[in-house]
């Protein structure tokens, strides 16, 4: 084996890691022993005693400096490992969930969770979408494409780059096939009754919100009979669930217009025709409503706080938002307020809600906090996989 570079920790920098953190930041690093290109490996270890803590891959341009995918002094950072990591994590969607049906869509790769720092993969139907955001692991490519496309077989792979993330990485890996065939019209994937388009041409993320779909089938045993407002629908997830599940009425709306056109798409394929979809931005749409107009609100904003910089920001845009809900909600109707941002934690969302309750005269009685579904795994080691907070509450 070729010698690899080691890099040593700060004194008392090193617990993270250690706790099974994959992320080591530049300004943990005290000394690197050798002359690491970005993508090589690299083996950790801490100030104290030298201990060892795992093998990583190096990026000299992100803040994460290093992410680590073994933390066994044997287990180096083989073709093999990567390998295996790719089988565990497709075996557990299928095996354990049950989520085989090949006409479905499923994350079969969850980065972090997966012990796969970088790589994220959702199958949709035949098609596999992949999202890089290490440079590092971009170098290995062609190996994990190899076998992914052995262990799950595709029609076809395509790649699908996260631009805020691509920036801190200084990766410059544009969309592209990468094996097989990518169709141009939209798929169509079945979401247990209910049929959904995904475009994974021109989709929002991979092209849906996945992390939902359990979040969707609770909410909507719990619509019977209610006016459901769905508010930052994308493509009808949750609306189109309520009207399954026998609302009284739906009305949905984001302000993307090709998001909104695809939900009436995806409405009218499942014979809805009781949703009223409507273009427009969420906050302008509560304000023109009348007090007390809803018995239940959805509210699924995109991610608000990108950085520790901007939570504060975030945090106050929650707050605003979920008053406008509040306001129009009938009491003893049902707020499901989520937040994707990581940087918030789940019990910073109950506080935010609980105070946004109170400022509004309200009370909040929870029924269920949800994260995101069972094919998105939490990494305990790197508590931002629990990113997806979905509460649940009755408001009176
Ligand atoms: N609930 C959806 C996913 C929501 S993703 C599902 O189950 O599939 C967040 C959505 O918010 C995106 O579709 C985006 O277009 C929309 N959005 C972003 N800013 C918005 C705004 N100011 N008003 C309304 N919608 C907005």
């Amino acid at each position: 084996m070729p010698s690899i570079a080691k890099v040593v920790l700060h004194p008392r920098k090193a617990g993270a890691a250690i706790g099974g953190h994959p992320w080591v930041y530049a300004n943990t690093i005290q000394d690197v022993d050798g002359r690491p290109n970005d993508g090589d490996e690299v083996a950790v270890h801490a100030h104290e005693g030298d201990r060892f803590i795992g093998y990583g891959l190096f990026n000299s341009k992100s803040d994460i400096r290093i992410r680590l995918y073994s933390w066994t002094k044997d287990a180096t950072l083989t073709n093999d490992l990567f390998r295996r990591r790719i089988e565990d994590a497709v075996y557990y969607r299928g095996k354990l969930l049950g989520l085989s049906d090949a006409k479905s869509a499923v994350r079969l790769v969850f980065s972090e969770a997966d012990m796969l720092s970088g790589l994220t993969v959702d199958r949709y139907g035949s098609v596999l979408v992949v999202q890089m955001t290490s440079l590092a692991l971009s170098k290995r490519l062609d190996l994990l494409v190899k076998a992914l496309t052995e262990i799950c077989r595709p029609t076809g792979i395509c790649l699908r780059s996260v631009s805020e993330i691509s920036k801190k990485e200084g990766l410059d890996l544009p969309d592209q096939v990468l094996a097989g065939e990518i169709p141009d019209e939209p798929i169509v994937i079945r979401d247990r009754d209910l049929l959904f388009e995904v475009s994974l041409r021109q989709g929002q993320k991979t092209g849906f919100y996945l992390d939902q779909r359990e979040n969707r089938y609770v909410v909507a045993d719990l619509a019977k009979g209610r006016e459901v407002l769905d508010l930052y629908c994308y493509t009808g997830g949750f609306a189109l669930w309520c009207a399954h599940k026998l609302a009284a009425s739906v009305t949905a709306v984001d302000s993307s217009g090709p998001a909104i056109l695809q939900a009436k798409w995806n409405a009218e394929r499942n014979q809805i025709s009781s949703v009223e979809f409507i273009e427009a931005d969420a906050v302008d749409f509560l304000k023109s409503r009348a007090a007390s107009s809803y018995s239940m609100v959805i509210l699924d904003p995109p991610r608000l706080a990108f950085s520790q910089s901007t939570k504060e920001r975030a945090l106050r845009m929650y707050h605003r938002i979920n008053i406008e809900a509040l306001r129009v909600l009938k009491s003893g109707g049902i707020l499901v307020s989520c937040s994707c941002s990581g940087r918030v934690t789940p019990s910073e969302w109950i506080s935010l809600l609980a105070g946004a309750a109170r400022r509004s005269g309200r009370f909040l009685q929870v029924i269920e906090e949800r994260g995101a579904a069972r094919d998105h795994p939490v990494s305990p080691h790197c508590p931002e996989t629990h990113y997806l907070k979905c509460v649940i509450a009755r408001i009176y």
